[in-house]
């Protein structure tokens, strides 16, 4: 089997320098992280990466969608480096520039304002785990309630709140049990996969909460649905027309507030600024991190005034929210996304559906490609009527793209996500394309 396009790999995978960083690495740095091959990496400029022996990659997994403007934006660069010459850190009990643009801009791209008319307010940390945390706490804090619902497939990170939603992968609650008391689990409206008999997948999942609520878990105690308007970890689904705004609705008719976790759709990701743009349905409360610092670590929970405002002073806090560092990328960010960068992951998003629908036409094992904008997910399955998740072509096919040259993740069960920077060019992923099908060659053929 040729592989496409020689000239990205100097050396076998893992190259030597490679190999002795990651033998050194393995001794002093935690095992947990679950990384699928051995990418070393030395630097990278927008889609592109270098490996620390000189390999060339496209990147389309951007960091787990955080580069959203690309490597080493020089915009953002730029604005890092000025806000480090004048304070690294002041921490989050002081006012500041950086911190307060940032406020502003998120208040202004917020949906409750764009879409609602509502003024948001921001509680600003550094990750998506840390963002799902303080949006938890503040539905409990407003209503008092002690129930949650979250959804199956969930993913929404790995401290103790947040874990006790996650449920991409039954391994990332495994060993960690008890997690926190008060989740109730409903499943996700997956239309490949449909668990309820019928064609409508969501009002099949908002009849079941309506059961819940009359069977085992009183509505009066639910604080808040946690839900991503696109599934990202539990295999980029996107759930039918008007399940959102079905969600909506049960939570306007019982008091729930409805938080989405934007973490990985939102930030131009979808093509839009947030992926709940699409559907025109306002949470109370949004979080958001990865793509939101272009790498910089940074997390926000945006709520609607009325509800953050009644947070007293002390009731939560941090060290390094607002750091001056990260409020830049963020800054920097936000403004290239507006400026052009979501309207180019629509239009880089449809060019790559396109292309990837062509691709399918030559392979049965793509059982569904899904997803908005520059978040694609490409599910692979055996040739049976059961479409049986090919896990072990899916692992193959990741495998086989790092050595042709192309960073890819899976999500899902057997999902190949593609999620490259929004900044992504054409013939960047013209060239991916030649790639992949390689990839799926070589993972067909056992190689
Ligand atoms: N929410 C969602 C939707 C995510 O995809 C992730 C990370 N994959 C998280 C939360 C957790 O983010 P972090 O890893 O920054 O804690």
């Amino acid at each position: 089997m040729t592989v496409p396009n020689p000239a990205h790999i100097k050396t076998a995978l893992p190259g030597p320098k490679a190999a002795a960083m990651i033998a050194r690495d393995a001794e002093v740095i935690s095992p947990s992280y679950p990384r699928d091959y051995p990418f070393a990496m030395s630097h990278g400029r927008g889609t592109e990466v270098w490996d620390v022996d000189g390999n060339r990659f496209l990147d389309f997994a951007a960091g787990i969608a955080v580069c959203a403007t690309g490597h080493a934006h020089p915009r953002v660069v730029e604005a890092v480096k000025c806000a480090a010459d004048k304070f690294l850190h002041i921490s989050s009990d002081y006012w500041h520039a950086q911190m307060l643009g940032l406020g502003e801009r998120l208040a202004r791209v917020a949906p409750m304002l764009t879409l609602a008319g509502e003024p948001a307010m921001s509680f600003l940390c550094q990750s998506g785990t840390e963002a799902v945390e303080g949006a938890l706490k503040l539905v409990r804090y407003v209503t008092r309630r002690p129930r949650y619902i979250g959804f199956l497939g969930g993913f929404h990170g790995r401290t103790m709140g947040s874990l006790s939603f996650t449920s991409s992968k039954y391994t990332q609650q495994l060993g960690f049990a008890p997690t926190m008391p008060g989740v109730t689990h409903v499943p996700y409206p997956n239309p490949y996969r449909p668990l309820f008999a019928g064609a409508d997948q969501g009002k099949a999942v908002l009849d079941y909460i309506r059961m819940l609520f009359e069977r085992s878990v009183p509505a009066s105690e639910v604080a808040a649905f946690l839900v991503e308007p696109i599934q990202g970890e539990g295999g980029y689904i996107v759930p039918p027309e008007g399940f959102l705004a079905g969600l909506r609705e049960l939570c306007d008719e019982h008091g729930i507030l409805l938080i989405f976790d934007e973490v990985q759709s939102g930030v131009g990701r979808t093509g839009k600024m947030f992926a709940c743009e699409h559907t025109g349905v306002v949470p109370d409360i949004m979080t958001l991190a990865k793509g939101l610092g272009s790498g910089l670590p940074i997390g926000a929970v945006v709520a609607k005034k009325s509800l953050m405002s009644q947070w007293k002073r002390g009731a939560h806090g941090n060290t390094y929210g607002g750091n001056p560092l990260a409020c830049a990328a963020a800054n920097a960010t936000l403004d290239l996304v507006s400026e052009g960068l979501a309207d180019n992951a629509a239009a880089m998003g449809a060019h790559f559906m396109a292309r990837l629908h062509e691709l399918s036409r030559d392979y049965p094992c793509i059982g569904e490609l899904r997803g908005r904008g520059l978040m694609i997910g490409m599910e692979l399955v055996e040739a049976d009527a059961e479409r049986t998740p090919a896990r072990a072509l899916c692992d193959a096919v990741v495998t086989r793209a790092f050595h042709n040259g192309l960073l890819l993740l899976s999500c899902g069960t057997s999902t190949v996500r593609f999620m490259p920077p929004l900044s992504v060019s054409t013939s960047e992923i013209d060239e991916a394309m030649v790639l992949l099908r390689a990839s799926l060659d070589q993972a067909l053929a056992g190689h």
